[in-house]
């Protein structure tokens, strides 16, 4: 790192570092060594955004298991609940039993089609702001800069031997990364049991094991991933740099260099300018490069590597305003505009392209492709609120006997028999009526209970959510028997009106 070469309103230049950007052509080889990368502090604008998001998502996160929320006496009173125990997916006020997993499947098409329109908008936005990956990496790279200082500290204390001060600073930073660790796998455990009586579980020794183990194995891919592998997830092990691409058109805004302002780059401009020479905006002090997260330089162009987090659009900017520059050297632009800038660039000169650079607009975000996928996005989100909103409390399941298929009693009378699943899914004992649809001359009863009295329909109470499982024969009497199958239906009727109705058939003799 060395002052600048050239002066600006009086004052020395910014400072230029000496870096090069991991990914640098004349550094590539198959299988070269992991470039170590201290990304520098930087101020600004998106700096602040991703503060902001790192703080909402964290909170999220470890926050939300520990909302409670009163469903009554039987259920759990914890918002978001994934109760495997029950087989139940409890969010707020919705209650996702097993055989609605298809509100989890609209949810996961959902999120993907968030993600398609958030990267046709704005390239890999997730990637720089809100991706796991870059919040805790980004959380523990300012744990690290706390305890051992910014960029040059860092690489000053990483070449040191081991020493006092460098044993000590690691042995901090890592404990700090430890504790980290081991809340964000503690966290994901108390997703999947009640979060008050896991916490004194896993701290007693009374929890199960696979609650040790998944907290043993988050908190050791958190240890290794934001700690150390850090950009090496997002370039050899993420699967979306090379997805994304087919997402992004002409008009998607991407981290750009605007080179048709930056270039020829100069060190020394106002030499240049008495050289004769006509330098553009950059003032080559690698900026960019020292606060990229990924150790890359964008103006090599827009590359798989680049999460688009824009905080070379804040180093930059930063330099722009010490150097009396506009903003926006490099800055959120589209292809169509980089090539409308840049032929005017040619036309009209830098200074008048610069002039009309145009900013982030409307027209930028709505557009046929984004509004195709903000469409689809709110038509699935509509059909899920209205099939939550209509959706039945009460479900029957209706198995019959297969042998025999038939009974023949002494009086000539036919009986099959059924076994009835009945399922009340609301937090609340409640009484239904069993009856039959067709076969007139039929009548039915409970396993075990007398004939005597012939009946259409019986009573049968469910305890609050849960399954219950009842045996039923239909007696048809001699005269009404019809050889061969029959239709029949099972109509389960709520004391508040729900009912519900499952078809199946009468086996007689014959045919
Ligand atoms: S693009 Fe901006 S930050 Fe990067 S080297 Fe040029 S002037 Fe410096
Ligand atoms: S090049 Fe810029 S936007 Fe891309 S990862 Fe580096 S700092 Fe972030």
């Amino acid at each position: 790192m060395k002052a600048g070469d050239d002066t600006y309103a009086g004052g020395p230049g910014p400072v230029r570092h000496d870096v090069e950007a991991v990914n640098a052509r004349r550094r590539q080889a198959l299988y070269q060594p992991r470039v170590k990368i201290f990304p520098k502090r930087t101020w600004g604008t998106f700096r602040k955004l991703k503060w902001w998001i790192m703080a909402v998502t964290l909170g999220i996160y470890w926050i939300t298991p520990w909302i409670r929320w009163d469903r009554g006496p039987n259920a759990p009173d914890q918002a978001v609940l994934v109760d495997f125990a029950n087989r139940r997916f409890y969010f707020f006020f919705i209650e996702i039993w097993p055989q609605e997993f298809f509100y989890v499947a609209g949810l996961l098409i959902m999120a993907g089609l968030g993600l398609f329109l958030v990267t046709s908008v704005a390239g890999r936005a997730w990637c720089g702001y809100a991706c796991p990956q870059t919040v805790w990496t980004d959380l523990y790279i300012w744990v690290e800069r706390l305890i051992e200082g910014d960029r040059n500290a860092r690489m000053r204390l990483d070449k040191a031997p081991w020493r006092v001060e460098k044993i000590a600073k690691r042995s901090a930073v890592y404990m700090a990364w430890l504790v980290i660790a081991i809340c964000t796998g503690g966290a994901w455990v108390f997703y999947f049991a009640d979060a008050p009586t896991l916490f004194v579980d896993l701290f007693t020794g009374q929890a199960a094991p696979v609650a040790y183990i998944t907290v043993g194995i988050l908190t050791a891919t958190t240890f290794t991933f934001a700690g150390f592998m850090r950009e090496q997830v997002c370039t050899y092990m993420c699967p979306w740099p090379r997805i994304q691409g087919a997402m992004l058109d002409e008009d998607s805004l991407l981290v750009t260099y605007n080179a048709w302002r930056g270039e020829p780059r100069s060190r020394g401009q106002k030499r240049t300018a008495a050289e004769g020479v006509e330098a553009g905006d950059c003032i080559d002090c690698n900026a960019c490069v020292v606060v990229c997260p990924m150790g890359i330089d964008i103006r090599d162009g827009n590359q798989l590597e680049c999460i688009t987090c824009a905080l070379c659009i804040d180093a930059c900017n930063d330099i722009m305003g010490k150097v009396g520059r506009p903003q926006g050297l490099i800055s959120y632009t589209t292809l169509r505009d980089y090539n409308t800038h840049a032929s005017e660039a040619k036309t009209s000169g830098r200074a008048e392209a610069t002039a009309r650079q145009r900013t982030v607009g409307v027209s930028h975000v709505v557009r046929p492709r984004t509004l195709i996928y903000a469409g689809l996005w709110s038509l699935i989100g509509i059909i899920m609120l209205f099939a939550l909103a209509t959706r039945d409390r009460l479900d029957i399941n209706v198995l019959r006997d297969r042998n025999p298929l038939f009974v023949t009693l002494s009086d000539g009378s036919i009986r099959n028999g059924y076994t009835l699943k009945i399922l009340n899914m609301l937090p609340q004992r409640r009484a239904f009526t069993v009856s039959l649809e067709g076969l007139p001359a039929a009548t039915l009863w409970l396993a075990g209970d007398s004939e005597e009295t012939p009946t259409r329909s019986i009573d049968v109470e469910v305890e609050p959510d849960r399954l219950k499982e009842i045996k039923v024969f239909v007696r048809q009497a001699p005269e009404a028997v019809e050889p061969g199958a029959v239709d029949v239906s099972f109509l389960v009727s709520g004391s508040d009106g729900e009912t519900v109705s499952e078809a199946t058939e009468f086996f007689a003799p014959g045919q």
